[in-house]
């Protein structure tokens, strides 16, 4: 009996010692979030989820950048990687797309579909406060609010309080994209109840706090929101109210130990620096306005340079035609009309329209001998003469045989002064010499716009088209 009872105490200090050790590092006061009740699978989310994100990708412009969209995956998946075990589910797939637009948000679909706006990048302060926006997002998904919030709506009888997608699980899937469609982007910033958008904040503060980041940048996203003035939908619900939401996660961030330190390495300024460069973004309300249906981006359409033909270029080309096709590039920041028979093909940050024949690869590098070209060039001088230099200076660091063939002269494009530059080249496929043409406008935000069109020298059926193309050009910037 004696020895029992020591052992008990001796059980007992153990515990209280253990216990007072482990506290300040426990994460045992943290908030426990439950599942809330569904009625459906985690296949129904899975479902609608991508029936939903085929819609969106349709109905949003999605920004067309690599560099950007792959550091937004990365921070995604840091996140994903921190989802409590009891929230994980191994059928979704979270993915992360930006959305060329300047509204201060970002939403999630079932299943794991994310977009977030190009304004919200550029809002925020640091990576920590875009991290806890997607943080944030990603706890409704986790959570599989969408389904929760429709189960609920519909043992009440509140089918009409739910917006498209929770109507659309109840449609059907032929339903779904009809119903959808019919109502526009606004149908995607599902309206939750407060008691999910709290979740959402404690939940993503967690996430955020297990991924290395500082959960106070969560709130602090709040504040950032407030001085810059934040859209509708989506992260910034209108209830609870900002200050409610800042408090109560700034509560939560108290429990919690950040695990590790993430270092944010630069990445973020750079992209940050990269978006504000293009043409401003339209509002989502412009989006949906404008009624505009986008092309999947599907590769075949956006060939990356690996998947340019193989052999180098023939040279071989149809003359261009005589019709033409519009095209929008650089998100709607400039608009222009190539002959019908070239395709547009993006190549790094700059995009291509070319004949069938007049581009390949030589030693794993695109090669062209027949197109024209634009860009945006990021340079240090408000001189457009200078700039342009710049940029010339720049073609010529891949091209010892770039020279240039006279001086500058002046024109205009879209009634803004613009500069021509005639210069010579020695083809990579080909090696006969071409000639480039270069005309070149600075922006609004004094990024200077280029367009370059390349032919071999001599070869002059190809000038009225490049005429034609750049004179069309228009620039909304
Ligand atoms: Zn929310």
């Amino acid at each position: 009996m004696i020895r029992n009872t020591l052992m008990k105490q001796r059980l007992i200090a153990w515990v209280v010692l253990f216990a007072f050790c482990a506290m300040p590092l426990s994460l045992a006061a943290q908030t426990q979030i439950k599942l809330h009740s569904n009625k459906y699978k985690v296949e129904d989310d899975v479902k609608l989820g991508r029936q939903a994100a085929a819609e969106v990708e349709q109905q949003l412009p999605l920004l067309n950048d690599n560099q950007a969209r792959s550091y937004v995956e990365g921070v995604g998946r840091r996140l994903v990687a921190a989802i409590p075990s009891q929230f994980q589910q191994p059928q979704f797939q979270y993915y992360f797309k930006v959305v060329n637009a300047r509204d201060i948000n970002a939403f999630a679909l079932p299943g794991g579909p994310m977009y977030v706006n190009r304004g919200m990048i550029e809002a925020a302060r640091n990576e920590g406060e875009m991290a806890g926006v997607m943080a944030h997002e990603i706890s409704h998904v986790a959570l599989r609010h969408g389904t929760a919030q429709a189960s609920k709506a519909q043992k009440y009888g509140l089918l009409a309080g739910i917006l498209g997608i929770g109507g659309a699980i109840l449609g059907g899937p032929a339903g779904a994209a009809a119903q959808v469609a019919s109502q526009g982007v606004g149908v995607y910033f599902l309206k939750f109840s407060r008691e999910y958008e709290t979740e959402a904040d404690i939940l993503g503060s967690q996430i955020m706090a297990r991924a290395g980041y500082d959960p106070r940048d969560l709130a602090n996203m709040f504040r950032t929101l407030e001085r810059q003035g934040g859209g509708g939908g989506g992260f910034l619900s209108d209830h609870p109210s900002p200050s409610d939401r800042y408090a109560r996660i700034e509560q939560e961030a108290q429990m919690l130990r950040v695990n590790g330190s993430y270092r944010d390495n630069g990445d973020f300024a750079r992209i940050q620096q990269r978006l504000r460069g293009y043409p401003a973004a339209p509002t989502m309300a412009e989006i949906q306005r404008s009624g505009q249906r986008y092309p999947s981006q599907t590769p075949a359409n956006y060939p990356e340079g690996s998947n340019y033909p193989q052999n180098s270029p023939t040279g071989r080309v149809e003359y261009p035609s005589n019709r033409y096709q519009g095209y929008q590039i650089f998100n709607g920041g400039v608009q222009l009309n190539v002959p019908s028979n070239w395709r547009e093909l993006n190549e790094g940050n700059s995009v291509w329209f070319v004949p069938q024949g007049g581009y390949g690869q030589v030693n794993g590098q695109p090669v062209f001998t027949h197109g024209v070209n634009f860009g945006v060039g990021q340079t240090n001088s408000r001189n457009l003469q200078q700039a342009t230099e710049e940029i010339i200076n720049n073609f010529a660091q891949g091209n010892r045989n770039l020279r240039m063939s006279g001086g500058y002269q002046r024109t205009t494009i879209d009634s803004r002064n613009a500069l021509v530059a005639t210069l010579s080249n020695v083809n990579e496929a080909t090696g006969q010499p071409e000639m480039i043409r270069l005309v070149t406008t600075q922006l609004r935000n004094g990024q200077v716009f280029y367009m370059v069109a390349v032919s071999p020298q001599g070869e002059r059926n190809f000038d009225s088209a490049f005429q034609n193309v750049f004179r069309s050009v228009r620039i909304n910037d």
